[in-house]
């Protein structure tokens, strides 16, 4: 029988994409997800186990039901707006949650964990393009609770038995080019869902957040990674710790290639056959001019190669949202 591996956050965007990869190198993927901002849906290449990672008594009934050879952690709340509005549930599900599920693996003895962290845990640049040496001082409650976790992560490997890989994603997106799973947040705050949702009629413009950045175009450039790319990430780092390494590094997950919000609008326009609609507006507060990932480390060490760019992103997520059924 296939070797299960617990998702926790299994039914959310990456956690999705995740488990279809991990289903496709050869796991059974066991989605742990309250549902709260996951989709039952999204569950199509394993079981759902709902579970709320705040529960230790969830997270070990999981465990003891599927023994499961490691642990993938993306359960978390994301929004950066809203880490300012709720603090104290960031903190609780983020920094808590994490520490229940560490503690429930230790109980069980289980050792491989890949952690969902952020470039966020960054804060502003100080040089470009951002390797792993780069200073940590996140400078919004959401990557504080990652970069804890981190913390957290790295005692643990060197006194705790867990066998961590931290994964630093720059900005996903994307879908599963055949339209199975995507990405769709309440509210939705990410630039690419929002200038498709533009493209489309569903909103009346995209708001340009910024064309006053020292930049090619004057607007603010991102470090975009295809979201199976992603996934493809975490099946690597699992598979490196399966094969006994002892964990604690972390990766940076970036293509090392920019994209400015104008040439992203124009990518979305190009696929879409349909103008994207556009209104200017002041920065948003806390926005980095540039953020570009220096992604050697995974290579390296991973093997991980990201082989979509920001076309195969635009007409993926361009093809799941235009499905009728998700309309
Ligand atoms: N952005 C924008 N308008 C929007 C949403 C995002 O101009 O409605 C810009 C945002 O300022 C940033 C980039 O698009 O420069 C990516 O934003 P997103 O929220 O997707 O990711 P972030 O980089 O903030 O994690």
């Amino acid at each position: 029988m296939a070797d299960h591996v617990l998702v926790t956050g299994g039914a959310g965007y990456i956690g999705s994409h995740a488990c279809l990869r991990l289903a496709e190198a050869g796991f059974t993927p066991v989605a742990f997800d309250n549902l709260s901002n996951g989709r039952e849906a999204f569950v199509q290449w394993g079981p759902l186990e709902r579970g709320d990672v705040r529960s230790r008594a969830d997270v070990e009934r999981a465990l003891d039901r599927w023994a499961p050879v490691g642990v993938i952690h993306f359960a978390a709340l994301i929004e950066v707006g809203l880490s300012f509005q709720q603090v104290g549930d960031f903190y609780e599900t983020n920094v808590g949650g994490a520490l229940t599920v560490l503690r429930a693996m230790q109980a069980r003895g289980v050792q491989p964990f890949v952690f969902s962290s952020t470039c966020a845990t960054y804060g502003e640049p100080q040089y470009l393009p951002l390797d792993e040496a780069h200073p940590q001082a996140p400078i919004n409650p959401y990557g504080r609770t990652k970069l804890m976790v981190e913390q957290a992560l790295k005692d643990l490997a060197a006194h705790g038995g867990i066998r961590p890989i931290i994964l630093r994603y720059f900005n996903a997106a994307g879908a599963d080019p055949e339209g199975r799973i995507g990405e769709r947040h309440d509210p939705e705050t990410h630039a690419l869902p929002i200038a498709i949702e533009a493209a489309m009629g569903r909103r009346d413009a995209f708001s340009i957040f910024g064309e006053d950045y020292d930049t090619r175009d004057g607007t603010a450039e991102r470090d975009y990674v295809h979201v199976l790319d992603l996934a493809d990430a975490h099946v690597l780092a699992l598979r490196r710790l399966l094969e006994g390494a002892a964990g604690g590094e972390a990766f940076n997950l970036g293509t090392g290639g920019g994209v400015t919000v104008r040439e992203l609008l124009g990518e979305v326009a190009r696929v879409s056959g349909r103008p994207v609609p556009s209104v200017s507006r002041p920065r948003r507060p806390g926005d980095a001019p540039r953020l570009v990932a220096d992604n050697r480390a995974a290579r390296a060490a991973l093997g991980w190669t990201p082989s979509r760019d920001i076309a195969d992103m635009a007409r993926d997520a361009w093809g799941w949202h235009g499905r009728a059924d998700q309309a």
